[in-house]
């Protein structure tokens, strides 16, 4: 797991498309208030046959730079639809699903045709979908972007800000465009309870969502201590793995089981 970006190649991601060898985990969100789980985030996994498990920031980038995202976005996609309705079928009805979206796939032009036809296709409940993008994509925003935003939020999937924060000071795009939620990156979160400041600044953050009406989620939660600091100042719910880390499908229900259990 500790490989640097430098030894995947290109072919090796191709080789690696072509041999299905992506496959998707589940990370647990949880609603602070009533402490049940209310969501879920599909998180890619590679199980390489050459490397072994290797985690998204080594081969993201490089996923996006050769145009392989929009075909390991659409298996991302469906993926997290079939969970999805897997869930719905055995009762978790009530339970959403976060997919993280690329700003190449939001470019790209049939990017909205493409994610209508998967939600018709596994005839997937929209509101019980949202989607992930980080604030970067947004700043400088171009007209297929701006599109592909609008028509997703038409089809009533939900739309968050992740990572935010961290790298950009604009808040013009708040202004710009129709939010669902925000969430609030794990260096913020990680100081809350030892660092005046950075507890300011999530506070900051919630009263931000919450003043606009829409979502906080505060992820990278890996104490308990955390976890009542983001009730204190009113996030809404609360990722990590004080809770859970992410995992595949069949321990999400071992998981879901055992949650529900322990009340
Ligand atoms: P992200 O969307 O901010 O996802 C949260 C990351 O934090 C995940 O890393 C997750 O495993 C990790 N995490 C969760 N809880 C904790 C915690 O308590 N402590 C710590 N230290 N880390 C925690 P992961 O899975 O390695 O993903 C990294 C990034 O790769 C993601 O950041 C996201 O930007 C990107 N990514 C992952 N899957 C996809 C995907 O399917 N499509 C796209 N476009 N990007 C993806
Ligand atoms: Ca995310
Ligand atoms: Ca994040």
């Amino acid at each position: 797991m500790n490989m640097l970006n430098e030894d995947v190649t290109f072919y090796d991601l191709k080789e690696a498309v072509r041999n299905k060898e992506f496959i998707m985990y589940y990370q647990p969100q949880i609603n602070i208030k009533t402490m049940k789980v209310c969501s879920v985030e599909a998180l890619l996994r590679w199980k390489s046959k050459k490397f072994g498990a290797i985690l998204p920031p080594y081969f993201i980038s490089m996923l996006e730079e050769t145009e392989k995202i929009k075909e390991v976005g659409k298996f991302v996609l469906e993926e997290a639809c079939n969970e999805l309705n897997m869930l719905e079928n055995l009762k978790y009805n009530n339970l959403s699903m976060a997919v993280n979206i690329s700003g190449k796939q939001l470019e790209d032009e049939s990017f909205l045709n493409f994610v209508e036809n998967v939600v018709k296709d596994k005839k997937v409940r929209t509101d019980y979908l949202s989607f992930e993008l980080t604030e970067r994509i947004l700043i400088s925003p171009t007209k297929p972007i701006v599109q592909s935003f609008n028509g997703i939020r038409n089809l009533g999937i939900k739309i968050y800000i992740d990572d935010y924060g961290i790298k950009n000071s604009s808040l013009d795009y708040l202004r710009q465009f129709a939010f669902d939620g925000i969430k609030i990156d794990k260096s913020f979160v990680s100081g809350i309870t030892n660092s005046q400041k950075e507890f300011i600044i999530a506070k900051n953050i919630v009263d931000l969502a919450n003043e606009l009406d829409i979502d906080s989620i505060a992820e990278g939660v890996e104490k308990e201590e955390q976890v009542k600091y983001l009730k204190s100042i009113g996030c809404k719910k609360v990722q990590g793995f004080f809770f859970a880390r992410p995992m595949d499908s069949k321990n999400l229900l071992k998981f879901l089981k055992n949650f529900e259990e322990r009340g």
